[in-house]
Parts: C-alpha cells; sequence; structure tokens
C-alpha cells in the first residue's frame, strides 16, 4: 500500500504516526488498556445551541411517561404485555407488519440523514451524548474542576478531600443513573406500575424492584465508567460511517487547505506574512483535540470516534476570534466544500435513497390508516382432539383472542357460517375492553352428515353492532370413516 506524504513536523501537535494510524482507538493504549479521557470544558455558540436542545430533549424525555393523548400514554413499549403504544395509539403483536415497515422507514431515514448530514444525530439528539456531555459531565466538572484538576486529583493520593469529592461525585451519579432508569422504566411499564413499586412493600413487586435495580446499575456504569466506549465500540451506527459517508457528505470537518501547514503562532508575525510563509491557519494550539470527549484529532480527518459533537468547532472558533482570524476552521462541511467550494447537492444516491424512503412512508400510511379495528385469531385448544356427545353429533374446542384497538369496549360476536352446526362461546359472551385483548374458548359441534371423513374446513365470521368484520377459517377434526 502507498503510504501518505509524511507531514511537515513542524508543530507542536504529534504527527500522526502513519505506521499504526488506523491500527488502534484513541481511548486505548497501544497493548489494548484504556486510556482515559479528560475532555476540557467547552464553551461557545454551538455548544450553547446544544444546551438549549438538550433541556428541550430532556424536558421531553423525562415529560414523556406523564403526556397522553386520548387517555394514552406518548410512548409505551410494554414488552411484557406486548402493548406498544406511540403518540398514543396502540399497537398489537398482530401489528407486526407495521412494525417492521416503521423500522425500515427508520433505517432508511438513518441512511439518507447521515449519507446527507454525517453523524448530526449523535452530537445533536442522542441520549447516550445528551445524559453523558450535558449532565454527567457537567456534574463532573461542579465536583471536580475542570480536565487538568481532574487529572491531578487522580493522580494524587487519598486524602480526606479526594474522597469526599469522589463519593460526592459517585452518589450523585447514581442519583442520576436511578432517576434516568426510573424514567426508562416508565416508558416501559408506565408511571403509574412504576409509582406502584416505589410506593408499595418491596416484597409485592421484587422483579420490578430488580429492575430498577439494574437500570440504576447499567447506567451509572455506562456514564460513570463506559463513557464514550459506547459510542466507539458498542453504537454499530458509528461503525456504519465507513459505508454511507463519501466525499459530499456534511461531516465537522477541519479545512486542511485553510489550516495548513500548521505551526505555532509566531508573535510579530502578520497574517499575510504567515500565508507568504506557507503557514496556515492553525496554530497548532492543540485546543481542538484538548476538548474532544472521544480523544481523537479532528484534523487527521474524518474519524468513526467522531460523534460530531461540535466541541472542537467551538473550542477552534474561540482560538480564531484571539488571533483575528475568521471563524470555521474546523466547521460543517464536506471533503468537496472544503477542497472545491462545492455545496451540498442533491446526489443520485441521495434521490434514490429518497425514493426508497417516500415508498415505505406511502406504504407505512396505507398500513395505519387501514389498519382493522378489531382482530380475532382462532386456534384449536392445544392438547384436544373431537368429542362425541350423547346425540351423535361431534365437538371440537378452540381458543379465540379478539384484540379490540378501539377506545371502547366491544360486544363481538361470532356465527358459524359453514358447515351448518353450533357455536357455543364458553362463558355466554364476548365484551372486549377497550384497547385489551381478550382470549375465551369457543366449542363448535358438527352433525356428522356435515362433516368430511377426517378434517373439515370451518368458517366462522366475526361480528360486532351486526357488522362483520372479519371472517375467521379453521379446522374441524372429526374421525375417518
Ligand atoms: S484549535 Fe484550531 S488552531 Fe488550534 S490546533 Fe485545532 S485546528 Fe489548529
Ligand atoms: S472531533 Fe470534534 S466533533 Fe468529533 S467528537 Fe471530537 S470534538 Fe466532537
Amino acid at each position: 500500500m502507498k503510504e501518505p506524504p509524511a507531514k511537515k513536523n513542524d508543530s507542536s501537535v504529534k504527527g500522526v504516526d502513519w505506521s499504526d494510524f488506523r491500527d488502534h482507538i484513541a481511548t486505548a493504549e497501544p497493548d489494548g488498556r484504556r486510556r482515559w479521557i479528560y475532555p476540557r470544558k467547552v464553551n461557545g455558540r454551538y455548544f450553547r445551541w446544544r444546551t438549549w436542545f438538550s433541556w428541550l430533549l430532556l424536558g421531553v424525555m423525562f415529560a414523556g411517561p406523564f403526556i397522553t393523548i386520548h387517555g394514552n400514554p406518548l410512548l409505551l413499549l410494554n414488552f411484557v404485555d406486548r402493548k406498544f403504544v406511540v403518540l398514543g395509539q396502540v399497537f398489537w403483536p398482530q401489528d407486526m407488519v407495521i412494525f417492521a415497515v416503521a423500522g425500515l422507514v427508520g433505517l432508511t431515514c438513518l441512511v439518507l440523514f447521515t449519507t446527507a448530514f454525517g453523524r448530526l444525530w449523535c452530537g445533536w439528539a442522542c441520549p447516550q451524548t445528551v445524559m453523558m456531555e450535558m449532565v454527567f459531565r457537567k456534574l463532573e466538572y461542579l465536583i471536580e474542576g475542570d480536565a487538568d484538576r481532574q487529572r491531578a486529583l487522580n493522580q494524587a493520593p487519598w486524602t480526606a478531600g479526594k474522597l469526599g469529592k469522589k463519593l460526592l461525585k459517585h452518589a450523585g451519579f447514581l442519583a442520576l443513573a436511578f432517576l434516568v432508569g426510573n424514567v426508562l422504566l416508565s416508558y416501559v411499564i408506565g408511571w403509574q406500575a412504576l409509582f406502584q413499586i416505589i410506593t408499595d412493600p418491596p416484597a409485592r413487586h421484587l422483579t420490578g424492584l430488580v429492575f430498577m435495580i439494574a437500570f440504576t446499575l447499567l447506567f451509572y456504569g455506562i456514564f460513570a465508567r463506559f463513557r464514550e466506549q459506547a459510542c466507539t465500540f458498542i453504537c454499530p451506527y458509528g461503525r456504519l460511517q465507513s459505508v454511507l459517508l463519501d466525499e459530499k457528505s456534511i461531516v465537522v470537518a477541519y479545512d486542511h487547505r485553510r489550516g495548513e501547514a500548521r505551526g505555532p503562532l509566531r508573535r510579530a508575525q502578520t497574517a499575510a506574512e504567515r500565508r507568504q510563509d506557507g503557514g496556515g491557519d492553525c496554530v497548532a494550539c492543540n485546543q481542538c483535540v484538548s476538548v474532544c470527549p472521544t480523544g481523537i484529532d479532528i484534523r487527521d480527518g474524518t474519524q468513526m470516534e467522531c460523534i460530531h459533537c461540535t466541541a472542537c468547532m467551538d473550542a477552534c472558533d474561540t482560538v480564531m476570534a484571539k488571533i483575528g482570524r475568521e471563524p470555521g476552521l474546523i466547521r460543517y462541511a464536506s471533503l468537496n466544500g472544503i477542497e472545491r467550494g462545492e455545496p451540498l447537492r442533491l446526489t443520485p444516491r441521495l434521490i434514490g435513497y429518497g425514493v426508497v424512503l417516500a415508498a415505505l412512508v406511502s406504504l407505512l400510511a396505507v398500513l395505519i390508516f387501514t389498519r382493522a379495528d378489531v382482530e380475532a385469531t382462532l386456534l384449536r385448544a392445544p392438547g384436544t382432539l373431537f368429542q362425541q356427545m350423547p346425540d351423535g353429533r361431534f365437538s371440537n374446542l378452540y381458543t379465540v383472542r379478539i384484540v379490540n384497538k378501539t377506545s371502547r369496549a366491544l360486544p363481538v360476536e361470532l356465527r358459524l357460517e359453514s358447515p351448518a352446526g353450533s357455536l357455543q362461546v364458553m362463558g355466554g359472551t364476548l365484551d372486549v375492553p377497550a384497547q385489551a385483548l381478550l382470549a375465551n374458548a369457543v366449542l363448535v359441534e358438527l352433525a356428522p352428515a356435515a362433516m368430511n371423513s377426517g378434517t373439515t374446513p370451518v368458517i366462522i365470521g366475526v361480528y360486532a353492532g351486526g357488522k362483520k368484520l372479519s371472517t375467521l377459517k379453521t379446522a374441524f377434526i372429526g374421525p375417518r370413516n
């Protein structure tokens, strides 16, 4: 493989070691040990905008479980009862096709958006980044100070002061993790169930308590220790960058044409003189590296670890303002934008993704708007065959499951339409409560004259308010002639 050209070694920043540049990540020592990252506090316009946006997102996240639409929560993913609510609309496992198409819509959106704008999601809206950078990291700065003081504290011998700070920080982290874990749990079981777990005697909700503790420890572990490794080791989205991004994608990028050759600023040198000497706008101050929460140097180019948090953009803009240069040496730009001044363009790839997305969204809309209000399934009762009645007729036992997706209770009626015979709902009636699933036993009786040898096809109509909602087909088992 051809070696890239050696970089001019005229800066205080460690040059790229091309022999191992892509061989290990920034947060690991070459021997595999963890390299702890101490990102410096950052300030600037992007950080301010991200802070406001994060407050909005956190507000929605914490208020979400309490917001209801038509009496249903905004979002509920109850895997235990297999009941899912999105924007107040209840979905059941029977709506699996809708979930599958919605998943494809989400995936296509992600692909389209990432191809055009890189990892904008990661930096601005990903819960991991928002919680880490806007909540946990801020608490850490508050208790232990900025990066240098944190590093010094970690290297200092154990004293009462150090112990106090560490205990305070980790107690704060645990409290935050408990809060976050409980909010997420309320998206699974609903806030009412969560409130019951909190207020009832612990012995009555052992499973719930185990989940609460597990969620708390999980989030504590992620934000106190695991941190940026979640983005670089675990999250598959980061790994997808290499196939989704191209030279036209807008990413957080260092303008190498403007910045190189980098080198320290000399006091007496004017901008024009520096340019004439072949110097670029990068003064090799390393500020962009020191604020990076994933420990990378964006001047080495787009990297998998970059979560587009904009910290390096703010840090560099501050430096540029101090030395009287234009901001934007590190900015949102594409490689083509930097090299040829090309703006974001609609490429055939983006158009292709857009067409696929439009088709999937249309399909999803059709599926949602034509979704049946009631869904019924009929299965033979497990472990049963047929029985002969004293009058000579034969009977089969079935289990009917009816999902009522409407917000009103529905009295459902089953009618045996073919062949002639009788159908009896055990327990009398099928009154299905609103947004609930009802399972009941159903007995079908056929006279020998109406039966085939062995298996007889049976058709049952499902009615509500005299209106036919659906047709169920099943088999009736009888003796072989
Ligand atoms: S902050 Fe800007 S000037 Fe300083 S090293 Fe980074 S790119 Fe260069
Ligand atoms: S390179 Fe810049 S945008 Fe990317 S993670 Fe580091 S600080 Fe954030």
